[in-house]
């Protein structure tokens, strides 16, 4: 295969990557790396982030109206002038513009609503 087919057939990668890529490997065969491990070393980290990944929890709490997912945001604010009422979280719906303040504590909504991220929903 000559040069120009392999740029053909990994033109997606642009040839920015190539020639960084180039001087990657350049660098991994100065050190004595093989690409096979090089590789095995790479897909081993990305496992491992995905694991990671996959115990972080996310928030999703489904809209009592309309059963679209409700957007929040943690109210910090301690209670006073800016915040009367003291409340700690806004709970919105983007679709049909239900709205509540809540005074649930972190650890309540993530109780309440924590969905493991990875998990099947
Ligand atoms: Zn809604």
């Amino acid at each position: 295969m000559n040069c120009a087919e392999i740029f053909k057939r990994l033109e997606a990668f642009g040839f920015g990557k190539l020639q960084s890529l180039e001087a990657l490997l350049s660098e991994a065969e100065r050190q004595g790396i093989t690409v096979q491990s090089l590789r095995n070393c790479i897909i081993e980290r990305k496992e491992a982030i995905r694991a990671a990944v996959g115990d972080v929890t996310v928030i999703r709490r489904v809209c009592p109206e309309c059963g679209d997912t409700l957007r929040y945001r943690p109210i910090r604010q301690p209670k006073g002038r800016r915040n009367l009422y003291g409340y700690t979280w806004h709970w919105v719906c983007a679709v049909c513009s239900f709205e509540e303040y809540s005074f649930e504590s972190r650890t309540d909504v993530v109780t309440k609503y924590g969905v493991k991220k990875g998990a099947s929903y």
